[in-house]
């Protein structure tokens, strides 16, 4: 059996097969024609669906999506399903966590507190779809630390462990991420 995953961002894929690991992954990356997919939904929920269906009415596979990103408390909550885009719409992770460190300068260190989300929506063989939800608890630090991960990893700090995300190794990370919370509902679901 193929498992697909709707995404074309190859670091995913990564962290998803080594979640899964031994079960194969595939993923949008593996088709010669990928869908243009708009992702207009107006949660996270929504748009893994709309990620998911794309990809399922063509592959007729059991395939899962995830739409994932970033609460900040200060914030009211976003940037979330907007993180991709906090500092514009054609930008980077880089542009992404300096404005994020712009935005919050003024903020104390109790008022930082933050969590990654996760949604997964996996549809089934015969199209039914279902959904897993997985958080990350941290904060947002003063400076981007580390190499790992992507995204808004170098200042997401994890309070236990006094660093921050990008500092774990990816074994690490895949073990207490929003993402591989989810997963692993999903896994457990699946029996696998
Ligand atoms: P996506 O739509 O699920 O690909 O994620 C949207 C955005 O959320 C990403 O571009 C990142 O900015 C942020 N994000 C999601 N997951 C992570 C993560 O594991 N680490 C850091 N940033 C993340």
């Amino acid at each position: 059996m193929n498992f697909w995953v709707a995404t074309q961002n190859a670091h995913k894929v990564e962290e998803i097969s080594s979640i899964l690991a031994p079960i194969k992954v595939k993923s949008f990356l593996d088709l010669e024609n990928p869908p243009e997919v708009d992702e207009n939904g107006s949660t996270y929920s929504e748009n893994a669906y709309i990620k998911a269906k794309a990809l399922y009415d063509i592959v007729k596979e059991p395939v899962f999506a995830d739409d994932s990103g970033l609460e900040v408390d200060a914030l009211d909550g976003k940037p979330g399903i907007h993180s991709a885009r906090f500092s514009g719409p054609d930008t980077n992770h880089a542009r992404n966590v300096a404005k994020m460190l712009e935005v919050l300068k003024d903020v104390p260190d109790e008022k930082r507190t933050a969590r990654f989300r996760c949604v997964i929506i996996y549809i089934d063989g015969s199209g039914k779809s279902h959904e897993f939800v997985g958080t990350l608890e941290g904060k947002i630090g003063y400076e981007p630390l580390g190499k790992g991960g992507f995204g808004y990893d170098p200042i997401f700090m994890l309070p236990e462990k006094k660093c921050s995300v990008a500092q774990l190794s990816a074994d690490e990370k895949n073990i207490i991420s929003h993402r591989a919370y989810a997963v692993a509902k999903l896994k457990e679901y699946l029996k696998l």
